[in-house]
């Protein structure tokens, strides 16, 4: 029986649908687009959740639940929101035997629920800012669905926030924009590059959208997380508002920002290879794997043990009836940074044999060693894969003056290119290329010239940086 999957340098795409199976991480839900997040699937999410969570907590938020059903005339109030997210909707008109008076909408997003909320809970300038933060899930009826990437449910944290005024709004969103940053490179091992959205890639009712975009192993952008200044559209529509330290009613500004399960699929993407996945420490499941090989089964136990107690998620694969092989094949695909073979003769010599996962060497190390040499082994392979990925990333960034230029870049990774900001522009090299403006990196030089495919004066003071997306 064949137990590995398609490579991922023959197929990427079959190599990600296989694999998110086979790893055991996701099954499909029986409603279309829907998944089932398996336990070692799961596991990954609440490592991500925790320092998610932890960055939120710290810089001032506090979290909040509220309901999954929304009134439809809610959305409604909004009309670039509604516009936005009419396609998408799932809507309730049945409950209790009976056609209900007004549809429930199940939430896309919460501005409008949380909106209507804010209103009724700030009164002056002392109740601001106001920092929220709901981890939900939530539904939006998507054509092409992919696990993870892009199901029909998904789970997410939202951040809902009001403030004074503008400049203290675009603190506040930049500063989620931070968090995203540092939790996908630091925890993740992405090096995503984080940059303001064209108009045209805007979120429905926000006056800006920033992003952080991520490099996959087929060179496409995947947007990691978004981060939405929203003006005073949702005060003026939900009556969010306060009185001012002069006596004056003002509207708020709010803000808000959102990162999903679509990371899970990041994580895969960016570091995964034929094998498999490959996990970064911080969000392994298990960072080592033990495998006993003959009757080494108690020894493996103790030392699990030990090295619990320095902190490793540790699993011993205790599945006699499996041949070691079988079983290393399997965490090596399921992305295990490290393993550990301890036979007979190993222990004997009081050493265990330790794998990486990226490399094919093995080393005999003490096992009196490991509880203080792990924690360092896990760290620097945490490195290795931000250093792995950030090169790949930034072999595959092409700063283009031409249009030759740009459609080889877009053809294997990004373009850095001048445009002029055109919509219509956009349209012509969607078509052209499939690739889209991902971002303004916010990091960019200031450059100016003419736009990559029309020649017209380009837009924005920077270059773009344009590429085929998921
Ligand atoms: P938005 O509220 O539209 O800004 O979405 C916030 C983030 O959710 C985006 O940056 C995507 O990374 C992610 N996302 C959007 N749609 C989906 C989906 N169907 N499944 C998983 N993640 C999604």
């Amino acid at each position: 029986m064949n137990r590995g999957v398609t490579p991922q340098s023959e197929d990427f795409s079959a190599w990600y649908n296989e694999l998110v199976a086979k790893a055991q991480l996701v099954d499909r839900g029986p409603a279309k687009g829907t998944m089932v997040i398996r336990p070692y699937g799961y596991r990954l999410w609440e490592l991500l959740q925790a320092e998610l969570d932890r960055r939120i907590k710290d810089t001032g938020h506090e979290n909040a639940y509220f309901p999954l059903l929304i009134p439809e005339s809610y959305l409604q109030r909004e009309a670039e929101h509604v516009e936005g997210f009419a396609p998408e909707l799932a809507v309730v008109t049945h409950a209790g035997g009976k056609e209900l008076e007004e549809p429930l909408v199940v939430r896309p997003t919460s501005e409008t629920i949380i909106g209507e909320m804010m209103a009724k809970w700030i009164s002056s300038h002392r109740d601001l800012p106001l920092l929220l933060n709901q981890w939900a899930n939530v539904v939006r009826w998507e054509m092409r669905p992919r696990m993870f990437l892009r199901t029909t449910e998904f789970l997410w944290q939202e951040g809902h926030t009001a403030h004074a005024d503008e400049a203290d709004a675009m603190r506040e969103t930049m500063l989620a924009l931070g968090l995203y940053e540092e939790v996908a490179r630091d925890i993740a091992a992405i090096p995503v590059v984080a940059g303001e959205k064209t108009p045209g890639e805007r979120f429905a009712g926000a006056v800006r959208t920033y992003t952080i975009e991520g490099m996959m192993r087929d060179g496409k952008a995947l947007q990691c997380g978004t981060s939405h200044y929203m003006g005073a559209n949702f005060a003026r529509a939900f009556d969010i508002g306060y009185t001012a330290a002069s006596g004056q009613r003002q509207l708020c500004h709010t803000t808000s920002w959102g990162m999903t399960t679509r990371m899970i699929g990041a994580v895969i993407m960016t570091h995964g290879d034929d094998k498999g996945l490959v996990l970064p420490p911080r969000l392994a499941p298990y960072q080592v794997v033990i495998v006993p090989i003959r009757d080494t089964a108690p020894a493996c136990h103790e030392l699990a043990v030990r090295l619990r107690a320095a902190g490793v998620r540790v699993h011993v694969d205790d599945r006699p009836q499996l041949s070691p092989g079988f079983r290393f094949n399997e965490w090596e695909l399921r992305g295990v940074p490290i393993r550990l073979e301890v036979g007979p003769r190993d222990l004997e010599s009081g050493t265990a044999v330790l794998a990486r996962r990226l490399s094919d060497a093995k080393e005999s190390v003490p096992l009196d060693s490991l509880p203080s040499a792990l924690p360092v082994i896990l760290e620097e392979f945490q490195e290795l894969l931000l250093r792995r990925a950030t090169g790949f990333r930034d072999e595959h960034t092409i700063t283009v003056g031409t249009w030759e230029a740009f459609a080889a870049a877009v053809s294997t990774g990004w373009a850095l290119a001048l445009h002029c900001g055109r919509p219509s522009c956009e349209d012509v090299i969607k078509t052209e290329t499939a690739a889209t403006p991902r971002c303004i990196p916010l990091a960019g030089p200031e450059e100016s010239g003419t736009c990559v495919r029309c020649d017209q004066p380009s837009a924005y003071g920077k270059r773009v940086i344009f590429g085929r997306a998921y």
